[in-house]
């Protein structure tokens, strides 16, 4: 089963739920506008190289179409518009004024030098920048992309349009960023965990946590929730696992990893395990922080964790997420647990759009008070219909959108 699939599918459910008529459901699944672009770099050793580009803005009735740019080897068409459509539902979720979009070039940014992503991202902006803008459509960071990225997209996009520092998101705070925003996606994990905590009785001194992924969201999710005491016992990243069953020193794997190009290679105060190893730990909460797919039929059954927060985008496919949910294991969605990056990057558009600039404390607070308020709609609404929180948050996303786009004449 692929992205694509997956994410039709978890639709279809709440549609049932929500008696949407076929017409309507083809509408919602139909992307507005998608293209695909060639990009034509000149390589530092002077070779031509051609890479694909996309842009898939997935819908727009609540508003500006918002979502991530991806720099990945593995980026494809049908990956982006997944990608897209889950940013719709997610921005819906947490009642932001948006819709959905996401973007991507297949290109493995580790390998290729500054120069070289600077010249991609600029060529991609030249192809693009007539249908997007800060009223249309506004990218941000994700999977390979950083602020750095944002920042020449912005000056990229302003030779076009002139100033205006709204097209973009999670800029560098010096540019127009919002403090706050890098850390936004793995704390607003951690908020809504320590959340689905307390709903289920559970005490974090008593909650053993593993997380696959120290990237951007896998390491400040981890620092948050070592910080409000629960036992972090292992984390990963690409090259492979570090378990400590009595608790990881967090600060200190941050520091190392900040020190050694992001990456956790060579950590010795913990023992070394395997990715797949880590999945199957025994421990209470499992937080997938990484790459899609990593809840499959395949390992689901190895799977200890009775709480899974997915911190990644479309890390549970449908058949490992239905064994879940026939265990009785809790299951926050992707749709709600990893929104705290987009809600901060409309805070950060909202800002720019004001010439202002809110300091960390209020941005901290503010998100507090977005997700907590997502947080009981979907606890709510997943009461109310009997169902996952899964199908219950896309009830709510995939109700308001169509609530906007009846009220608008389109459907
Ligand atoms: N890429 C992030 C996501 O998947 C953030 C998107 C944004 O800030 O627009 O939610």
């Amino acid at each position: 089963m692929k992205a694509l699939d997956a994410t039709q599918l978890y639709f279809n459910r709440a549609a049932d739920h929500l008696e949407l008529p076929a017409s309507s459901r083809r509408l919602l699944v139909t992307a507005k506008r998608e293209v695909q672009v060639q990009i034509p770099v000149e390589m530092d050793d002077g070779r031509l190289e051609t890479y694909l580009g996309y842009r898939v803005q997935h819908n727009d009735s609540r508003g500006p179409m918002k979502g991530g740019l991806r720099y990945h080897p593995e980026v494809d068409l049908n990956e982006v518009r997944a990608l897209a459509a889950l940013m719709t539902w997610k921005t819906a979720v947490v009642n932001l004024p948006y819709g959905g979009a996401k973007g991507g070039i297949a290109i493995d940014p580790s390998v290729l030098s500054p120069g070289e992503i600077e010249r991609i991202t600029r060529k991609f902006v030249d192809e693009i920048h007539d249908f997007v803008g800060p009223n249309n459509d506004i990218p941000a960071p994700d999977m390979g992309t950083d602020s750095q990225v944002m920042a020449w997209y912005m000056n990229q996009y302003q030779k076009y349009h002139g100033f205006n520092p709204a097209c973009v998101t999670g800029k560098p705070v010096e540019m127009y960023g919002a403090p706050g925003r890098e850390e936004a996606t793995g704390r607003g994990v951690g908020i809504l965990c320590l959340k689905l905590l307390g709903r289920l009785g559970r005490k974090p001194p008593q909650t053993r946590v593993v997380i696959q992924g120290f990237g951007n969201v896998g390491s400040h999710t981890a620092w948050f929730l070592n910080k409000a005491e629960c036992s972090v016992v292992a984390v990963s990243d690409k090259f492979g696992g570090y378990y400590r069953p009595e608790g990881l020193d967090v600060p200190a794997m941050v520091r190392y990893a900040n020190n050694n190009r992001g990456t956790l290679q060579g950590y010795k105060d913990a023992q070394p395990i395997t990715n797949e190893q880590l999945m199957e730990l025994d421990c209470e909460v499992l937080i997938p922080a990484a790459i899609g797919g990593a809840i499959t039929e395949h390992n689901v059954k190895k799977i200890k964790a009775p709480i899974i927060i997915e911190g990644a985008n479309n890390p549970t496919y449908p058949e490992a997420d239905d064994v879940l949910t026939a265990e009785g294991r809790t299951v926050l969605p992707d749709i709600l647990a990893n929104a705290g990056g987009v809600t901060v990057s409309y805070f950060e558009w909202a800002q720019n759009r004001q010439y202002y600039q809110w300091t960390l404390n209020r941005v901290r607070q503010e998100l507090d008070v977005v997700l907590s308020q997502a947080f009981e709609a979907v606890w709510e609404m997943a009461q109310q219909r009997q169902t996952s929180l899964r199908t219950a948050a896309y009830i709510l996303g995939i109700g308001r959108v169509s609530r906007a786009a009846a009220l608008a004449g389109i459907m």
